[in-house]
C-alpha cells in the first residue's frame, strides 16, 4: 500500500469507530451479532432503555468502564496521536468510541462525539449539576446532589442528538481551503451521522478514505477502500 499523500499543507480529519479499539480488546457490534457485549443495544443504549431499567444499563456502562480501563492503547492509536502530533491544528480526530482509548494514547484534537465512559451527568435536561468526571463502578443507579433525579452516563445514546458543536467544528474544519482528506477507520457506516460524514467531506472536494476489515454498509461512498486491520493499514500508509 502507498502511503497516504500528507505534506505540509494537508489537513486530515478522521473518524474512528469500534473496530479502531478491537485490538485493543474491545468488542466491536458487528463481531457480536448487533449486540454490545452480550446485549440488547435497545435496552443498555437507549433513553427508553434507561427509563426503564436504569440499575441495568449502570451495571452494563460499569462493566465497559471496567473493561476498557484494563485496555491499552494499540498501534493503530498510537499511529493517530503521532500524525495528530505532527500535523497540529491541521488534524481534527472524530471519534465513535466512548472508550477514551485515543486520549489515553495522547491525541489532542479529539472529538467524541458520541460521549465518553468516564463522564456522568444529571439525567434532567434543565438541572445545572455539571458533567463530572467519574470512573465508579455502580450496581444501583447514583442519584443527582443537586435535584435528587437519577444520574446517566455521558454518552449519546441512539435516538438522542449529538451536540451541535461538535458538529459545528467538524463543518469547520472541512471548510479550510487546503487539500484535505478524510479517513474513516473500523467503523461499519451504519450508525447516522457519523456515517454521512463521508458525504459532507464529499460535498467540501474532499477525498475519502476507509480503512476498514470488512466491507461497510457506506463503502460505495469513499475514493478510497484499504481493506485490512487498523493496526497493520496504519503502519503501512502512515
Ligand atoms: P461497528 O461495531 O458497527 O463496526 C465496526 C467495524 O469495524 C466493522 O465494520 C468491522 O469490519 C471493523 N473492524 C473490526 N475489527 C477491525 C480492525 N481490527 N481493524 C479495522 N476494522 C475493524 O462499530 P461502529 O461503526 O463504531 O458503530 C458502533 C457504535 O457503538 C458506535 O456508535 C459506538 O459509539 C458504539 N460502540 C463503542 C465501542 C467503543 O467505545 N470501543 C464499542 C462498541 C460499540
Ligand atoms: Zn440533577
Amino acid at each position: 500500500m502507498d502511503k497516504l499523500p500528507i505534506d505540509d499543507e494537508t489537513c486530515v480529519i478522521v473518524l474512528t469507530g469500534a473496530g479502531v479499539s478491537a485490538e485493543s480488546g474491545i468488542q466491536t457490534f458487528r463481531d457480536s451479532g448487533g449486540l454490545w457485549e452480550g446485549h440488547d443495544v435497545e435496552a443498555v443504549a437507549t433513553p427508553e432503555g434507561f427509563k426503564k431499567d436504569p440499575d441495568l444499563v449502570w451495571r452494563f456502562y460499569s462493566e465497559r468502564r471496567k473493561q476498557a480501563g484494563q485496555a491499552l492503547p494499540n498501534l493503530a492509536h498510537l499511529k493517530l496521536a503521532e500524525l495528530g502530533d505532527r500535523l497540529g491544528p491541521r488534524f481534527l480526530l472524530v471519534t465513535q468510541n466512548v472508550d477514551a482509548l485515543h486520549v489515553r494514547a495522547g491525541s489532542k484534537r479529539v472529538i467524541e462525539m458520541h460521549g465518553n465512559l468516564y463522564r456522568t451527568r444529571c439525567s434532567r435536561k434543565k438541572c445545572k449539576r455539571d458533567v463530572t468526571v467519574d470512573a465508579n463502578v455502580y450496581e444501583t443507579t447514583p442519584l443527582c446532589e443537586k435535584c435528587g433525579e437519577n444520574l446517566r452516563p455521558h454518552i449519546v445514546w441512539f435516538g438522542e442528538n449529538l451536540d451541535p458543536t461538535h458538529i459545528e467544528r467538524i463543518e469547520r474544519f472541512m471548510q479550510y481551503p487546503r487539500p484535505t482528506l478524510f479517513l474513516a477507520i473500523g467503523t461499519s457506516g451504519s450508525v447516522y451521522p457519523a456515517a454521512g460524514l463521508v458525504r459532507l467531506a464529499k460535498q467540501h472536494g474532499i477525498t475519502s478514505y476507509l480503512i476498514n476489515k470488512d466491507v461497510a454498509e457506506n463503502e460505495a461512498d469513499f475514493d478510497v477502500v484499504l481493506r485490512g486491520s487498523a493496526c497493520d493499514v496504519l503502519s503501512e500508509v502512515l
